[in-house]
């Protein structure tokens, strides 16, 4: 099963134990709208090269699209489709009001220059500029994508649109109607609901260990928080490999400034403010492929990069206490009740890495008020935001007997059936 037909399967399951009317599942069975197109993009060197484009809206019955914006060499419909599905869940367990969607394109951006980059992002907006809008759809980043992407996408749409038009994309440069606080908020929400997770589980953040699969916007960012925390953090990787601290814990503030240096996170042996970049074993650190992170002796693992990382071959090899889902859709549902089995609990993605958008959403309230918000509101909103979704999830897991995924899908759908039959005659 891929990852939309997984998702899928859970909203069935969640539906049946939630007594979800089925037209509720009829509806949200099939997205509402699918865009693709093919992107010309004349390169540097003079070369056309083709690329793939995707946007799938999938239901906007709470409220416009929202999701975001994926350059992924695997970038695929179906892939953007399980994404999009996995954004109305979202909003909707954050009780947001937002539909969800996403969008890609199929490109590994690290071939192409800034000025492709560039060319490449304003091509895109022009293509879908009718099917976007501050009150239609709203991008933001995801994979591949950050602010400046964001901002060449608010610029190239209010151009088109002959106004300026902040709030039809988040997740912006500050100087250009960005909140403060979005680059961390992903991380910060899922720092927040797992403090939550383990007062309810009784594990002490004091000294827990961790290991976190990807290192960038989110994995980069809740491996400072957790260490600023007190968190031990012993393993880590990227899309080349993973780094393992077999003594004391990695120090991210190094390994940062290391992989920033080099490139990749491979050699990056940093403990204390000693970084032993000449590999001489003291430190106790040594190269492991990046998948082995995710089964390591860890009290709790995180996976923030790609979707599918925890599968039916490595689920039985999981030793930590707890998953957090900081990716989407990174444990595949065969593995899922893998884990089930083994006791270990799993922090959904749609609760777990739902900051970002919420922040987003916070964003995108400031741009259409006119209003600027201090981090500090930012934060205390969010935490706000995120401790009471996940009071909701888990009480409903009490109520039920059902783990949090399920839970989190059926708290979803009745909010999403209850603005679907009052919008309905
Ligand atoms: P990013 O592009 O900033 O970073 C991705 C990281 O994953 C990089 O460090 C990359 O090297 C690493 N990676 C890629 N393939 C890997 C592999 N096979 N093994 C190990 N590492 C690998 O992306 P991001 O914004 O940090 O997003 C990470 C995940 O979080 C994605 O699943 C995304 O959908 C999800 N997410 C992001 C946000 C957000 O606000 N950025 C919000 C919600 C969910």
């Amino acid at each position: 099963m891929n990852l939309f037909e997984q998702t899928l399967q859970q909203l069935k399951k969640a539906a049946t134990l939630f007594n979800i009317n089925k037209n509720t599942i009829s509806i949200l069975a099939f997205p509402q709208k699918i865009i693709q197109t093919t992107l010309p993009l004349r390169m540097d060197s003079g070369e056309l090269k083709i690329f793939l484009a995707f946007r799938v809206q999938y239901n906007n019955a709470r409220g416009p699209y929202k999701g975001g914006l994926r350059y992924h060499e695997g970038v695929n419909l179906e892939e953007i489709k399980a994404l999009a599905l996995l954004m109305v869940i979202k909003c909707s367990v954050v009780n947001i009001p937002y539909g969800g969607s996403k969008g890609g394109i199929t490109v590994d951006p690290k071939i192409l220059s800034g000025n492709e980059l560039e060319k490449l992002t304003r091509a895109y907006v022009e293509t879908f500029y009718k099917n976007v809008g501050a009150l239609v759809d709203i991008p933001a980043p995801d994979i591949n994508t950050n602010p400046q992407i964001m901002a060449w996408f608010f610029d190239e749409y209010s151009k088109l649109a002959q106004e300026n038009v902040p709030a039809v994309v988040t997740g912006k440069p500050v100087e250009l109607g960005g909140s403060l606080g979005r680059e961390e908020a992903t991380a910060q929400g899922g720092l927040y609901v797992l403090i939550e997770a383990l007062k309810k589980l009784k594990i002490n953040p004091k000294g827990a260990t961790i290991a976190i699969q990807g290192f960038g916007n989110v994995g980069k960012n809740i491996a400072r928080m957790l260490e600023d925390k007190g968190f031990k953090i012993m393993g880590l990787s990227d899309s080349k490999d993973g780094i393992k601290a077999s003594k004391q814990p990695l120090s991210i503030r190094y390994v940062q400034e290391c992989k920033m240096r080099k490139g990749f996170i491979a050699g990056c042996y940093c403990i204390g403010s000693v970084c032993d970049i000449d590999n001489k074993k003291e430190l106790g650190v040594v190269d492991i492929p990046s998948q082995e992170v995710l089964e390591m002796d860890v009290d709790i693992i995180i996976p923030a990069a790609l979707e599918n990382q925890i599968t039916e071959e490595n689920a039985d090899k999981i030793k930590a206490k707890v998953v957090l889902e900081m990716a989407n859709g990174p444990t595949a549902s065969e593995a899922y009740e893998i884990l089930k089995k083994k006791n270990i609990t799993v922090i959904p993605d749609v609760l777990a890495n739902a900051g970002g958008v919420t922040v987003s959403y916070f964003e995108w309230v400031q741009n259409l008020s006119g209003d600027r918000w201090t981090k500090d509101k930012v934060n205390e909103s969010l935490k706000e935001v995120m401790v009471k979704s996940f009071s909701d999830v888990w009480t409903k897991s009490q109520q039920f007997k059902q783990d949090l995924r399920t839970s989190a899908c059926g708290l979803a759908l009745e909010r999403i059936e209850k603005v679907i039959n009052l919008r309905t005659t």
